[in-house]
C-alpha cells in the first residue's frame, strides 16, 4: 500500500520495526541529500550537469582520467562537509539497538560509517569515493596523495607499485561488481524479515535486484522515496515522503 500522508506512513513503519527481528536497510543517493550530496537522477541532480565516465574510457584514456579527477576534486568540498542526515541516524540507531546486522549502499559517500556502523557492517556496493585504489594490483592510496601528484604532474596517477592508473575506490559503469559486497548483499535480502530500500530510484542494475530478492525470500518490502520508483507495485509499503522526515521519529538518543 502507499501510506496515505506522512504520519501513517512513520506509524506503519515503525509497527513494522517493532514487529521484525533482522531489519536490512538498503540505500541510495536520496538518503544523502539532506547532507547537501546530489543525487542522479533529481532535477539539478549529477547526471543532468556530466555524463558518467564508463570504466572502459577510464582505463583506455588520459584524458578521461584527468577528467574524472579534476571532477572528483571539484566535489571534494561538498564530500568533506557532508555529515550524517536524520535517515543515517536513524539506521545507526536501529543497528545500535541489535535490529540492523548490516546496511547494504549503493553510496559511495562513507556517511553510514560516520554515523557509527563500523566499516564491516556497510556493505558497499559501489565502493567508496573518499579513498583511491589502483586499477591494476589495487593497492589502496590516499585522496591527499592524488592531489598532491595532481599539482605536481598536472595527470592523474599511476600506481607507485604497478605502475597501472588509480581510480577512486568506486565502480563505475562498465566495471565489475565487487564479488564479496554482492554476495554478503545477497546473504542480508534472503535472511531478513524487513527490508527498507530508501532514497533510490531503483534503476542502477544489479543493486536494484536486491528489493525484489528480499521480497521473493519472504522479507516484507518497504519503500522510502519521494517518487515513485519502479517496484513500488511489490512493496508492501511505500511512503513517498522525505527521508529525513520519515526516518526523524527512529533517530535514538
Ligand atoms: P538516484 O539518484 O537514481 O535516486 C535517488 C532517489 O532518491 C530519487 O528517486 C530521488 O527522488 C530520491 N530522493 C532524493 N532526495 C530525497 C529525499 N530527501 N527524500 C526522499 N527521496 C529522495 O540514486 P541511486 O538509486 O542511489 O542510484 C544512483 C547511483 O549513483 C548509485 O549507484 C550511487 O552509487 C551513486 N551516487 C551516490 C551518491 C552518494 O554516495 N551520496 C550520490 C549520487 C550518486
Amino acid at each position: 500500500m502507499i501510506a496515505p500522508d506522512l504520519r501513517s506512513g512513520v506509524n506503519l513503519l515503525g509497527d513494522m520495526i517493532a514487529q521484525a527481528s533482522v531489519i536490512v536497510p538498503f540505500t541510495g543517493a536520496g538518503i544523502s541529500t539532506e547532507s547537501g550530496i546530489p543525487d542522479f537522477r533529481s532535477p539539478g541532480g549529477l547526471w543532468t550537469r556530466n555524463r558518467p565516465i564508463p570504466f572502459d574510457e577510464f582505463v583506455a584514456r588520459q584524458d578521461a582520467r584527468d577528467e574524472a579527477w579534476r571532477r572528483r576534486f571539484a566535489m571534494e568540498p561538498t564530500f568533506a562537509a557532508a555529515r550524517p542526515g536524520r535517515g543515517h541516524r536513524a539506521l545507526a540507531s536501529l543497528y545500535k539497538a541489535g535490529k540492523i546486522p548490516a546496511i547494504v549502499t549503493q553510496n559511495i559517500d562513507n556517511l553510514h560509517q560516520a554515523s557509527g556502523v563500523a566499516g564491516d557492517h556497510v556493505v558497499e556496493l559501489h565502493g567508496n569515493t573518499t579513498y583511491a585504489r589502483c586499477i591494476g594490483c589495487g593497492k589502496r592510496h590516499e585522496l591527499a596523495w592524488v592531489k598532491e601528484w595532481l599539482a605536481r604532474t598536472g595527470y592523474a596517477p599511476h600506481c607507485t607499485a604497478c605502475d597501472e592508473p588509480v581510480k577512486t575506490a568506486t565502480i563505475s559503469f562498465g566495471q565489475a561488481m565487487p564479488q564479496d559486497a554482492m554476495r554478503r548483499a545477497t546473504e542480508l535480502a534472503q535472511q531478513c524479515d524487513l527490508f527498507l530500500a530508501i532514497g533510490s530510484s531503483l534503476v542502477v542494475w544489479p543493486a536494484a535486484g536486491f528489493p525484489m530478492l528480499a521480497k521473493e525470500c519472504g522479507a516484507k518490502l518497504v519503500i522510502i522515496n519521494n517518487e515513485p520508483t519502479e517496484q513500488d507495485e511489490i512493496a508492501d509499503l511505500v511512503i513517498r515522503y522525505d527521508i529525513g522526515e520519515t526516518l526523524g521519529p527512529f533517530v535514538g538518543n
